[in-house]
């Protein structure tokens, strides 16, 4: 199937590593641009270089994305390069475990500025080139906004958030055929996730604790799972499909639990 995605724009935050580093790829890979911002310089590089030594297109711009300024930056960089963004990738975020107990006001308020905030505010300043191009944008939410996790007040509020925003923003922007949809991920294995289950008592025995409640072959689900349902929402194969929240997790947050 040809998706359609030669020579278009796609920023993807926190595109240099996990989820987003394999977005980034795969829109490469398909003839598209990638536009990796993220606040590593180095490791953006790292995911350019990769991606070009493969025979595809990205830039990086380093940016931290918490900040309003800098994400205002990475969409008049972008516009600067390229003149136009097809397609905005909302996935740079963290499990910041500010709980209820555990937080207090002010790191419940950074938290919704690490998760939440970027997303509204890439969102806001690229609509004039999404109604443009008639782009569409891919959020990553996560299934805590479903399930709850407990001690990460900050992170479900803006998980939560994002799938309202989903739905808003696909009603939105109906009259401009800008499609908005959102992919959840439940346990995928990626830099953020060996930094979490490292940081608990026995991540051994906890990742394999998670993985027998995998409904689906008892995996993790892969970054290029991930990518791969993000990169078809992104493309003109997905052209009526707006507002959608898609579980890509191996049955994880709905199949029944008693089930072997
Ligand atoms: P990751 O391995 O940490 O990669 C995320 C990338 O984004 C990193 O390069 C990170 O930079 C960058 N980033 C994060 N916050 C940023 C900010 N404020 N400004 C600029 N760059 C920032 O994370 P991941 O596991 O791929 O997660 C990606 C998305 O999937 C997140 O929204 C996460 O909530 C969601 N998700 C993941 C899982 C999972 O199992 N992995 C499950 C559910 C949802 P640093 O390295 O400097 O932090």
């Amino acid at each position: 199937m040809d998706l359609g995605l030669q020579g278009k724009v796609i920023i993807v935050t926190g595109g240099a590593k996990g989820i987003g580093e394999a977005i980034a790829r795969l829109v490469a890979a398909e003839g598209g641009v990638a536009v990796i911002a993220g606040r590593n310089e180095e490791d953006n590089n790292k995911t350019v270089n990769d991606i070009v030594k493969a025979g595809g297109k990205a830039v990086g711009i380093k940016a931290e994305l918490s900040v309003v300024e800098d994400c205002q930056k990475v969409i008049a960089e972008t516009v600067a390069q390229f003149g136009k963004i097809d397609g905005l990738v909302n996935n740079a975020g963290a499990n910041d475990g500010v709980g209820l107990e555990s937080g207090n006001p002010e790191k419940f308020m950074q938290s919704l500025q690490n998760n939440l905030s970027h997303y509204y505010n890439l969102a806001h300043y690229a609509l004039p080139y999404l109604k443009s191009t008639r782009g569409n944008i891919v959020n990553i939410g996560s299934k805590v906004a479903t399930t709850g996790q407990g001690n990460t007040s900050g992170y479900a509020a803006s998980k939560g958030a994002i799938n309202a925003l989903t739905r808003e923003w696909a009603v939105e922007l109906l009259p401009h055929s800008v499609r908005v949809n959102t992919v959840i991920p439940a346990e995928v294995w990626t830099p953020l996730y060996e930094t979490w289950i490292n940081s608990l008592p026995d991540p051994k025995e906890k990742l394999a604790s998670i993985t027998a409640k995998i409904p689906f072959e008892k995996r993790m689900t892969t970054s290029e799972e991930i990518a791969d349902t993000t990169v078809f929402l992104l493309s003109p194969r997905s052209s009526h499909t707006t507002g959608q929240i898609l579980y890509v997790d191996g049955g994880y947050t709905h199949l029944d639990r008693s089930i072997s």
